[in-house]
């Protein structure tokens, strides 16, 4: 039978009828055999996550050795929950009252946080009729505090053999000491990806509050359309460039298994949603030009050496600098005489960036060192660029016509992306005058 693991954010889940919406999601195909639940998110935009009270709980519980007063707002949350759902024999008060000791027993944060995960899944199992499964006993870490693949996925893959249904927490699981252990911030997704791959899903469905993936930032450009299928490769891109919907470790279980994720919105089941393909099973759609994202805020180092190319071990030496500086560099557009290394400004705070020139020049003699500050860098994303003959045409004779001043270009060697640094400042418009030639559409200026 056909398998989908779901996974469910914590707006989809913030109340007693939104995780009502849920279950009618999760009945209505029987495909749908496991979800993956995130604790309750807000419910309107002052409110606060579950998560974020439980991390107060846990501060409460070092500081005074109790955490009774912070751990009332997530008691109500569950209680009322638990209420709007009708279930009455449905024990709340008793796993809260035990959760309460714990967090202050234990004093962890990551225990605490968890916590969110754990009893929202508790709720829902009992609500749908399903088996509440831990993810403390399905989701491993190793001695480095990674995700142990090794050991979680056999574990997960015997333990649902059987079970026809089940709901499982999200956001954690179990390090080698045995204590309870979680991933970084929006981590469900990881978790639910880590099922899919483990139970070998047909699909991978992520339900959050928006209908997939947008060709561009909508605070940006006005109404861009949506993205219906993008490859991993693109997702990635866009992605890692601020386009987020999805953790960005989350792809990596789904993608190693070949099994494609939908993004679907629970406020709007009928959408179609973002399908995200494996390369394989990926045929290049209609379009040249799948997304466009960016960033702002990074740093330019420009190093310029007349036969560069000939000098062995010269972007070696560089490169080392930055290691040893603990410097992470993000892309490294190289030339003849020219390499250049593309930072992010955050990292060069502090005098950081003065050291490094210093230790560049005494490393390499340089003839020439110039540095860029405040630059965005954009990136133009899509399978269908690689085989379409003046594409960076197109993108620099729109951005020229739109008067940005174009100071680094950077094609990855895939072709899949072709990335320009620009001004902080033309931000803005370089993302309005690429969408424009790519998607043909009149973007109005939603800042002018
Ligand atoms: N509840 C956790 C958080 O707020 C994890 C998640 O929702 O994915 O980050």
């Amino acid at each position: 039978m056909k398998c989908i693991v779901c996974k469910f954010g914590g707006s989809s889940l913030a109340d007693g009828s939104n995780i009502g919406r849920v279950a009618d999601i999760l009945y209505a195909d029987p495909a749908r055999r496991y979800a993956v639940v995130s604790a309750p998110g807000k419910r309107f935009s002052a409110d606060v996550k579950v998560t974020d009270l439980l991390y107060e709980c846990y501060r409460a519980a070092c500081e005074t050795g109790s955490c009774t007063a912070a751990f009332a707002a997530v008691r109500r949350r569950f209680t009322s929950i638990v209420e709007e759902l009708g279930l009455e024999n449905f024990d709340i008060a008793s796993i809260l009252d035990e959760t309460e000791r714990e967090i202050d027993a234990r004093k962890s944060a990551d225990f605490a946080a968890s916590r969110g995960e754990y009893l929202n899944a508790r709720v829902i199992a009992a609500k749908l009729g399903w088996e509440f499964v831990d993810a403390k006993d399905l989701v491993f870490f190793d001695e480095r505090g990674a995700f142990d693949e090794e050991r979680s996925y056999p574990v997960i893959a015997e333990r649902l053999k059987h079970i026809p249904n089940a709901v499982i927490p999200g956001f954690y699981g179990t390090d080698v000491a045995g204590n309870i252990k979680t991933f970084s911030r929006g981590g469900s997704d990881i978790s639910g990806s880590i099922v899919a791959r483990a139970v070998d899903a047909d699909l991978y469905e992520n339900w959050t509050d928006v209908s997939g993936f947008l060709a561009a930032d909508p605070r940006i450009v006005e109404k861009p359309e949506k993205i219906e299928v993008i490859s991993f490769k693109e997702l990635r891109e866009l992605s890692y460039m601020g386009a987020n919907v999805l953790h960005a470790d989350s792809i990596f279980p789904v993608r190693k298994g070949d099994i494609p994720i939908k993004i679907k919105n629970t406020f709007r089941p009928q959408d179609a949603g973002t399908l995200i393909l494996p390369s394989k099973k990926y045929k290049k759609q209609g379009n040249l030009v799948t997304g466009i994202a960016g960033k702002k805020d990074f740093t330019v180092i420009f190093i310029e050496k007349s036969m560069m190319n000939a000098e062995v071990g010269f972007a070696r030496k560089v490169l080392s600098i930055l290691e040893e500086d603990g410097v992470n560099f993000e892309h490294m557009p190289t030339g003849i005489d020219t390499l250049s290394l593309v930072i992010e400004s955050r990292y060069l705070a502090g005098g950081m960036l003065d050291r490094l020139l210093e230790q560049i020049r005494a490393a390499v003699h340089p003839d020439y060192l110039r540095v860029l500050e405040n630059i965005a860098l954009v990136a133009t994303v899509g399978h269908g660029m690689a085989a379409s003959v003046g594409t960076s045409a197109r993108l620099f004779r729109a951005l020229s016509e739109a008067g940005v001043n174009v100071r680094m270009i950077d094609q990855g060697s895939s072709e899949l992306n072709i990335i320009v640094g620009i001004d902080n400042d033309d931000y803005e418009k370089c993302l309005r005058a690429i969408y424009r030639e790519f998607f043909g559409k009149a973007v109005q200026s939603m800042a002018e």
